[in-house]
């Protein structure tokens, strides 16, 4: 039987309980554990919020058949990631409020130059509006030729800033989309 690294740490801790006080607590420990994941899909992820990128596992419940929605009930390190190991700092630790927390801001938001107050706006208003004004913004400040006559085709009136939520696969695109248009100030909140 092969054993996971996860899974060894769950049978040593078990084991050290019991010898610890002299009896078997471990269907005890087990049915503990069971009312906090039960029924849940394991799902390994990367924590966005720092570039050490730590494995964790979110449990899932949630069947994902149409008209329901799935939602994360706990979320813990990967033992069996050699980055972390099973630990989660209390930074990472916490991530599972950037799923379920009722502050979560779930629509775009827009804040007119001059306004002191937030609107909020549907996607595809969002969308319009931004790719409407990258287009302004590129055309007006592309530059094909530097001082010296040399191509370099960017777009210096763009910039692009990571957030500390964005996965890898999202950074991976962004910086694609970006690099495409010609922008070069291009950076990311976990590097500053
Ligand atoms: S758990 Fe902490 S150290 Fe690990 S990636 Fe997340 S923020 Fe960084």
């Amino acid at each position: 039987m092969e054993v996971t690294r996860r899974g060894f740490m769950k049978l040593a801790a078990g084991a050290a309980a019991a010898t610890a006080v002299g009896f078997d607590v471990t269907p005890a420990q087990a049915s503990i554990r069971e009312l906090k994941i039960a029924r849940t899909t394991e799902v390994r992820s990367i924590c966005p919020y720092c570039a050490v990128g730590c494995g964790m596992i979110a449990h899932v419940l949630g069947s994902g058949a149409r008209n329901t929605m799935a939602r994360v009930t706990h979320i813990e390190g990967d033992a069996d990631s050699p980055i972390n190991a099973g630990t989660l700092c209390p930074k990472g630790a916490s991530a599972m409020q950037l799923a379920v927390s009722r502050d979560r801001v779930a629509n775009p938001r827009y804040r007119a130059p001059g306004s002191d107050r937030w609107e909020e706006l549907d996607w595809d208003e969002a969308m319009d509006r931004i790719a409407r004004r990258v287009k302004e913004s590129r055309d007006r400040t592309f530059v094909e030729r530097n001082a010296r006559g040399q191509v370099v085709n960017r777009t210096d009136g763009i910039a692009a800033l990571g957030s500390a939520t964005t996965a890898n696969e999202d950074c991976y695109l962004l910086v694609k989309a970006v690099r495409s248009l010609g922008v070069i100030y291009l950076d990311h909140q976990a590097r500053i």
